[in-house]
């Protein structure tokens, strides 16, 4: 903390990123963090590694977030100039695809503040902790013990956004006396949290919802005796619904919310790759899961992975792994 209040006294060409498929703790906490030091003079350009959801799309600056994928020139430039880098909501370097070898190569100073579970060694300075709610609830302590008077209703609405859809709307267990305190104090500097819920939650289109609806009507199965829930869809039903990035956000969670099951999985398949997201409730860590069999991770209750496989293998390559960890998802 001296470190960074000491790194922060002189004026600095600063760079914030994020991980790939930015949701809203990533921008939430990247945002939240560019507006609060423009106060202080710093001159911040937050790079995303690819596109985010509309819906996230109305946060103070969000209109000058540099997309690394569709303005790679620009990018390298203004990561050869910084100074600083902080890398917040991932733990790395893989997390940000290309734009990983940029930052490692990079002869900045990189300061990584984040919450996931086993943090790779790639920074000069950390801010991290597991039992966090989300990044924005360890930059609103940051902000704050750097000086909480320049935490304004805009930085706010930022904070909140990324504690918000982090905790899956204070659901989580990591949803903790001292997260509903910061929510409180960020009431009192203006967020109006029925506005805020609004443009996340009440915006959505009607091809997402038929989308929801395709899913779970005909593409929800269950394995290991009901204990696992998953959803399969191919590229071809994500065009048939003019699918847009977020549009599938959430859905693993209906199929978490089956009685007796315990773990839930959504399979993506994107032009690149398959994308797997991990889900569970109680002892199974889908963390390690994750990372044992899908290049991925995350959170013990909340993860990723992908895959470079065709669909079906993909497929198949899930329901072979998960059938080993029957008898531990039977609680
Ligand atoms: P989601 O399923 O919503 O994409 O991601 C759930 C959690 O797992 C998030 O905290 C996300 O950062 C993390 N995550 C998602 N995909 C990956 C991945 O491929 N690798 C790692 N290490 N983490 C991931
Ligand atoms: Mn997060």
């Amino acid at each position: 903390m001296n470190g960074l209040k000491e790194l922060l006294s002189k004026h600095k060409n600063i760079i914030i990123t994020t991980h790939v498929n930015p949701d809203g703790d990533a921008i939430g906490s990247s945002l939240a963090l560019k507006n609060f030091l423009d106060k202080l003079g710093h001159e911040i350009n937050v790079i995303v590694p690819n596109d985010y959801p509309e819906f996230l799309k109305w946060m103070k600056n969000s209109n000058s977030i540099i997309n690394f994928s569709s303005s790679k020139d620009l990018s390298k430039k203004l990561i050869a100039d910084a100074d600083i880098i902080f890398c917040l909501d991932f733990n790395n370097l893989s997390r940000i695809n290309d734009l990983g070898d940029l930052i490692s190569n990079s002869s900045s100073k990189k300061i990584l503040i984040d919450h996931h579970l086993d943090p790779e060694d790639f920074y000069d300075l950390k801010i991290h902790d597991v039992k966090a709610s989300a990044t924005a609830e360890l930059i609103y302590d940051l902000l704050s013990e750097l000086d909480s008077s320049l935490i304004d209703k805009d930085i706010s609405d930022c904070i909140y956004t990324g504690i918000l859809t982090d905790t899956g709307s204070f659901k989580f267990s990591s949803t903790s006396s001292k997260v509903h305190r910061i929510v409180a104090d960020l009431i009192d500097r203006g967020v109006d949290i029925s506005s805020i819920s609004n443009k996340i939650y009440d915006t959505n289109s009607i091809d997402k919802l038929k989308l929801i609806g395709y899913s779970l009507s005909q593409k929800l199965e269950l394995t290991c005796n009901g204990n696992v829930a998953y959803i399969v869809l191919s590229r071809q039903d994500l065009l048939n619904h003019n699918f847009k990035k977020g549009d599938t956000e959430g859905l693993v969670n209906f199929a978490l919310s089956i009685s007796n099951v315990n773990m839930a999985t959504l399979i993506i398949e994107t032009k690149e790759r398959i994308k797997f997201s991990f889900r569970s409730i109680g002892t199974f860590s889908v963390n390690k899961f994750a990372r044992n069999h899908f290049n991925g991770g995350g959170h013990k209750n909340a993860s990723g992975g992908s895959l470079e496989n065709k669909l079906s293998v993909a497929l198949d390559k899930f329901l072979e792994s998960i059938s080993k960890y029957s008898k531990d998802l039977n609680y």
